[in-house]
């Protein structure tokens, strides 16, 4: 029998279980046979997705739903068997609200994070005033750039709507999702679509108008298939993805509490009393003295090791590290001092969320919506609130509410520097002033992420162009993670099964030569 290819997998959040996940599936399906290891720090699987009961409510500590605009996660739900524990958003309140003034003004229909798509829903809304609107329908005339150089976001949304736009409308939108300063945030790694429309029409709002109507047209002419909203979730949670991965790859092992400090190369020698592994380190190499590697590339038994903080070493074919880039650098520092540089300068912001339980008798605000974003203007001390058991059902017993605050990123540091006492005093009162809470939660719950959120800040795709173009360096070794080409869930799921499919075809490759090698050695 041929001897299975082995690869380790540094980190159990969802893109080192994709990528595990999809390795398996192109080994049974194509026939070579792999050893898979996912080693993960943790005591539990699924990173930062933390789905958990408690009294009844369905609670979630990271991502609460994932969007269907990118189908990576929903296809792989249906590979796993699950896609019929997928669940859409409440039809009924599917809006959210702007903190202003005081007030939760509902976001208008059509808004797309920074332009309306609805002219009327546009000039009929309250959450911009007359001289915002006239601005931001100047944007039809502005001339596109004419330089191809990334830009931060804020500096587009200014550009092309105005500077109200930026502070009210576009800042919470996106700090929303990316936790981060938009004036450092990079336009091309975080919001091509619109660079893309500007490129192409000359105008966002034109581009977005356009490709409504077409999109109208295309639908009333199609309307088969199941409809889902834009966010979706799994009846029992996101952690539903990860169980589901879990139980559909026996072939894989999943080692926890195993915290991976180091990777290197080493040169594996086969001799007539049997296998040998040389690690470089052992060898004599330090970081200074790594071989060049065009010896290393040369060594057709040239292979990988893992060491953990207990001492433990694996050996790998490949190894594929799904971790953060700051916790990526330090692992690969001695045999790649400069990646493990540039893994290093991308910056990390820490976010919390606080789950809270309520009766629903104790809220007074009619809460018909998926909950609210908050302005970094407006000097509040929160940066977003979900109506979680609005948006989705079966997060909250009958007659209860389950809210869930986002607090931290870049302009919240001190409120996640906050103890667990102090932040959810700052929570709740918060809470009272948007939404009139005077009563205690049942509960509360929650969860700190620190160091998760990376900022993608400008020429964020250069750095990773320049990643990747140093990682052929380093035959057998991938990197895959939120850091590099997108932080949301379907993102890391479709980059982490792109990282599956390179490890496959280098070890397919690997074997291929290693069988010809052997019929060299035969035939002499
Ligand atoms: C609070 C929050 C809310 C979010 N909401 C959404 C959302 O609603 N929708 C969405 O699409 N995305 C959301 N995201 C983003 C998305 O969830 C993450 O980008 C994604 O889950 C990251 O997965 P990952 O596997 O790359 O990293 P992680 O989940 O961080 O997993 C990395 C794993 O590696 C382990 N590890 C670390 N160091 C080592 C080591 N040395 N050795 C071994 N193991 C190690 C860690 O313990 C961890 O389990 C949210 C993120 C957060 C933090």
């Amino acid at each position: 029998m041929k001897e299975k290819k082995k690869i380790v997998i540094v980190g159990g959040g969802i893109s080192g279980m994709a990528t595990a996940y999809r390795l398996s599936e192109l080994s049974r399906a194509q026939g070579i046979p792999v050893e898979i290891t996912v080693v993960e720090a943790g005591s539990r699987l699924g990173g930062v997705i933390e789905s958990k009961r408690q009294d009844g409510f369905l609670l979630e500590g990271g991502p609460d739903s994932f969007i269907s605009e990118k189908p990576a996660a929903q296809e792989l739900a249906k590979r796993l068997g699950i896609a019929n524990e997928i669940i859409g958003t409440n039809d009924k309140f599917r809006r959210s609200f702007i903190y202003k003034k005081g007030n939760l003004i509902p976001v208008p229909e059509g808004f797309y994070l920074i332009a309306p798509s609805q002219i009327r829903a546009f000039l009929q809304t309250h959450l911009l005033d007359w001289r915002t609107k006239f601005r931001m329908g100047c944007e039809v005339f502005i001339p596109k750039r004419s330089t191809n150089e990334d830009e931060s976001v804020a500096n587009f949304v200014r550009r092309r709507f105005g500077k109200a736009t930026l502070e009210e409308v576009a800042q919470p939108m996106i700090g929303g999702i990316y936790t981060a300063d938009p004036e450092y945030l990079s336009l091309e790694a975080t919001m091509p679509q619109f660079l893309e429309l500007e490129r192409t029409y000359g105008s966002v709002i034109k581009g977005l108008l356009l490709r409504r109507n077409a999109k109208r047209k295309n639908s009333t002419q199609s309307a088969s298939g199941p409809r889902y909203s834009l966010f979706l979730s799994f009846k029992e949670g996101m952690k539903e993805l990860v169980d589901s991965v879990v139980k559909n790859s026996p072939d894989v092992r999943f080692k926890l509490n195993a915290t991976a400090v180091c990777v290197t190369r080493m040169s594996r020698s086969t001799n007539p009393f049997g296998f040998f592994s040389f690690p470089l380190k052992a060898c004599g190499y330090d970081k200074k003295t790594i071989p060049p590697t065009s010896l290393l590339n040369s060594s057709r038994n040239q292979c990988w090791q893992v060491d953990f903080e207990n001492g433990a070493t694996l050996e790998a074919d490949a190894v594929c590290i799904a971790l953060s880039a700051c916790q990526a650098a330090p692992l690969v520092i001695s045999v790649a001092p400069h990646l493990a540089k540039q893994l290093a300068a991308i910056p990390y912001e820490s976010v919390a969320t606080v789950n809270l339980a309520y009766k629903r008798s104790d809220i007074p605000h009619k809460l018909d919506g998926f909950g609210f974003v908050v302005p970094a203007i407006t000097k509040r001390k929160i940066v977003a609130c979900s109506f979680s058991s609005v948006k989705f059902d079966g997060r909250a017993p009958g007659g209860m509410v389950l809210l869930r605050v986002f607090v931290g990123g870049a302009f919240h540091r001190e409120i996640y520097a906050l103890d667990d006492n102090e932040m959810t005093r700052t929570v709740t009162d918060e809470l009272r002033h948007y939404l009139g809470i005077e009563k205690l939660p049942l509960f509360t719950s929650i969860s700190r992420y620190p160091r998760t959120m990376p900022q993608y800040q400008v020429g964020h795709l250069d750095m990773i162009r320049s990643i990747q173009a140093q990682l052929s360096d380093f035959p057998g070794l991938y990197l895959t993670g939120n850091a590099y080409r997108g932080i949301g869930v379907p993102d890391c799921i479709k980059w982490a099964e792109s990282a599956a499919e390179a490890m496959y075809t280098f070890l397919k490759e690997k074997r291929k030569s290693a069988d010809l090698n052997s019929v060299k050695g035969s035939s002499k």
